[in-house]
């Protein structure tokens, strides 16, 4: 049986707990009163970039120490933050945007707390992925998240077909400036296929653009990609 304060009366009195806690994707408004309440009360932030964290904290005047954890200091930072949970401390887990994990730092911190029995409390809230599945207008009843598609060409054709064969809705991160070669990719290997890109989502320039590949391929060969993109699409499920 595993701990989980989650089940408890008011999980932000207690101590030794680990929090995962979702912060906004753009929007500063996009953060729960839960959120805001433990990072208030922790005693130590664990963050992506402590900059990037250091605005949000500066905006709901939350004064908890914060302490970087990201990719290349993770194993060693999980065990420390380890260490101070089981001396009493409850922590903070945030990435710089959305939900900690997805794509993001924490997935080394949260195994090992689980496995040194560290009780562990999720504050959910906005993550890109949902936040674009939401929006698409796409069947929701069955979808998977991709995360990055491949940067080798080839690589990136062969998992943009596997999504498409396992069918329901395929939900992909992109950078701007990888956005046009993956929209070629599907052009060419599903010329027919129509797609979604949301941009920017919760921020001043969000917006949806649905079509088949080629469609948004010359739209933003005409408007330079700029911003944070999620792509997706739909296709049949295989039986
Ligand atoms: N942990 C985050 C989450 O829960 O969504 C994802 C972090 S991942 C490093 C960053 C990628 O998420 C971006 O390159 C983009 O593909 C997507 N993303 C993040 N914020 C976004 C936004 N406001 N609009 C569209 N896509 C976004």
């Amino acid at each position: 049986m595993s701990t989980s304060p989650a089940t408890w009366p008011n999980p932000l009195l207690w101590n030794n707990v680990l929090y995962i806690v979702s912060t906004p994707i753009g929007n500063l408004k996009d953060i729960t009163l839960r959120a805001l309440e433990v990072l208030k009360s922790v005693d130590l932030i664990a963050a992506e970039d402590t900059r990037h964290t250091g605005v949000l904290c500066k905006e709901y005047g939350i004064t908890a120490r914060l302490t970087s954890y990201f990719d290349h200091n993770e194993s060693g930072k999980a065990r420390e933050l380890v260490n101070l949970l089981k001396e009493g401390r409850n922590i903070a887990l945030v990435s710089d945007a959305g939900t900690p994990g997805i794509n993001d730092p924490g997935y080394r911190l949260v195994s090992l707390a689980k496995a040194e029995g560290v009780a562990m409390a999720v504050i959910p809230g906005a993550c890109a992925a949902i936040a674009a599945l939401s929006l698409s207008a796409l069947p929701t009843d069955r979808f998977a998240f991709y995360g990055f598609l491949p940067v080798k060409p080839g690589a990136r054709r062969k998992k943009i077909l596997q999504a498409a064969e396992a069918g329901g809705t395929a939900i992909f991160y992109e950078s701007p400036h990888r956005l046009l070669k993956t929209l070629k990719d599907i052009a060419e290997v599903m010329p027919e296929q129509i797609i979604t890109v949301a941009r920017e989502l919760t921020k001043k320039f969000e917006e949806r653009l649905d079509g088949p590949a080629g469609t948004l391929l010359d739209h933003f060969t005409r408007h330079k990609p700029l911003g944070e993109f999620v792509i997706l699409f739909h296709c049949a499920t295989a039986n």
